[in-house]
Formats: structure tokens, sequence, C-alpha cells
């Protein structure tokens, strides 16, 4: 069975960050199909994807998503924007600004 994930071009490293064949969000992948990494790579992997949303997303306003949905034989997590509606509006507030009503 062909696998979007492993046909994703990859270097020699065991993971990589790039982006969702599917929702292109941001994503770690795993390039190994059906294995699973080290608690020490996890660690790795996990400090690599909070930079990453970190830098993307800004501090903290992303969560990473670690359930295979899309691709469940092959390790892998997405990075994905916070998009709790409160949060947004108490980080509107913060910034001294009302959130926008309709957008127009
Ligand atoms: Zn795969
Ligand atoms: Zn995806």
């Amino acid at each position: 069975m062909d696998c979007k994930l492993c046909a994703l071009p990859t270097d020699a490293a065991a993971w990589c960050i790039t982006s969702c064949p599917g929702c292109e969000l941001p994503l770690l992948l795993w390039n190994e199909h059906a294995s699973e990494p080290s608690r020490t790579q996890r660690r790795e992997m996990r400090d690599a994807l909070r930079d990453y949303g970190n830098t993307h997303y800004g501090r903290g306003n992303f969560l990473i998503d670690r359930f295979p949905v899309e691709y469940p034989d092959h390790f892998h997590w997405h990075c994905r924007p916070n998009l709790n509606p409160q949060l947004v509006e108490e980080r509107a507030l913060a910034h001294g600004r009302q959130p926008a009503q309709d957008g127009s």
C-alpha cells in the first residue's frame, strides 16, 4: 500500500519537519514507516517542533497533536495553530485592541 508520508522527500536524518501532504500544517515526520522513535529521540523531536511552533505561530500559540489520525501506520506529529477562541480573545485584549467584530 502506498503511504503518502513515505513518499515525502527526506534527508539522512531520522526525522524532519516538513509540511503535511493532507492538511499542509507543519508536520514532524519520523522517516521510517511502522517504527517508533526512542524516548530520547522523542524529546529531541518535541523540542524541535516547539521551536518551530514558537517561530511560526508565536510563543505558545500552537499545540502539538500526537494523534496519528490521517496516517495511522506512520509515526508523525502535527503542529497546529491554537484556535481556542477564548485564548485568541485574551491575546487580542492583551495587545490593547478589540477582537475583530465582522471583518468589515
Ligand atoms: Zn509510511
Ligand atoms: Zn495533516
